[in-house]
This record gives C-alpha cells, structure tokens and sequence, in this order.
C-alpha cells in the first residue's frame, strides 16, 4: 500500500473510531426531538423535576457511548493481532482517544464523566434551596452558574452542559460541538480557578 493509502486508511480509521461511541450522544441530542419539558436552548432552564429527568437521561446516553466504544476497540484489535492495518491503527486510536476524554476528569472532585451522578444529585438538592436565598427562590441554570431568577444569587457555581436540547446556532454547529466536547460546557467552573 502507498504511504498516501496509508495516511487515508489512519485518518478514517481515527473518525471512525472518534465518531462511533459518539453516535448515541448525537443521535439523541442533535436529531431526536428533546425538546419537550425544557425551555428552548440558550434560555436557562428551571432547576425542577424535568431538569433532573434530563440529567439522568443524558447520562444514560452517555453510558450507551462506553458500549458502542467497545466494537471499534475489540474490532481495531482483532484486525491488529491478524495484520497491522492502518485502519486498524486509526480505529484503535480514536477509541482511545474517547476512553481517555471521558476517563480523565477536569476536576477530580466534581466526578467522573461528563454528567457524573453527584451533579444530578447536587442539582437535586437545588430544587428547594436550603438557606432560601429570597421570599421567593426560583432556581434557574444559566449557561454559567445557577442562579436564583429573582434575586440573581449564584446557587451553584458550574456550568451548564449540553443538555440536548436543538442548539439556537443550527444543528451542524451543535453536531461538531459535540463531536469536540461531548456535551460538556465551554466554560470551566469557577470553583477550579
Ligand atoms: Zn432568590
């Protein structure tokens, strides 16, 4: 094979190996329609009962992604043991690639994952906040931090994931935003800073 043929059999191996423990994630998120029980993307969205739905939803997607991961590697692997295929090579690499995205956290105290159960829990327990911070607390998560709607207190101080709902800059840009991220927030929580 040529070196060309070669590079070309790396580099689809590597999006293939990238693309496919991501497909549950853009399958639900980008062309299901989740829109029902959350205000449209970018509003905030209410800290309630269907938040929470949410969260543990999108978790599970994320869960369904680990499955997936395990074709592309065990696949790459048995081609390798045969023959080493630059496809193959690609493949494995990419698999890799999301295994060590997922696996290395960006703060090791906020959980594992990119919706890790002790921030649904966290969210969860917002529902009624305790001190209330007004007459009146209305918990809302904003793209940065949560914040009660009335009184503009910072509840909680993380940002907000993707959380499925269509992206308000079009679906293609949502597509590569979570090829890139996998759902997790531009913005780092200020708490880590
Ligand atoms: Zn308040």
């Amino acid at each position: 094979m040529s070196i060309e043929g070669q590079i070309a059999g790396i580099v689809f191996g590597l999006i293939f190996g990238m693309i496919i423990p991501r497909l549950p994630l853009l399958f639900f998120t980008r062309f299901l329609n989740l829109e029902r029980g959350l205000s449209p993307h970018p509003d905030p969205i209410p800290v309630d009962v269907p938040l929470v739905q949410r969260m543990l939803l999108i978790r599970r997607i994320h869960m369904m992604g680990w499955v997936l991961a395990a074709f592309p590697l065990l696949l790459s692997i048995a081609i390798m043991r045969t023959s080493p295929e630059p496809f193959a090579l690609g493949m494995f690499a990419g698999v890799i690639w999301f295994i060590l995205s997922r696996l290395i956290p960006v703060n090791i105290q906020s959980g594992v994952g990119i919706m890790p159960m002790k921030l649904v829990r966290q969210v969860n327990n917002l529902r009624q906040p305790d001190p209330p911070c007004c007459n009146r607390p209305r918990p809302q998560w904003e793209v940065r931090k949560v914040r009660c709607r009335y009184c503009r207190t910072v509840i909680l101080n993380k940002p907000r994931p993707d959380m499925g709902r269509i992206r308000s800059d079009g679906r293609l840009l949502g597509l590569f935003r979570i090829l890139l991220m996998d759902g997790r927030s531009l913005y780092r929580s200020e708490e880590e800073e």
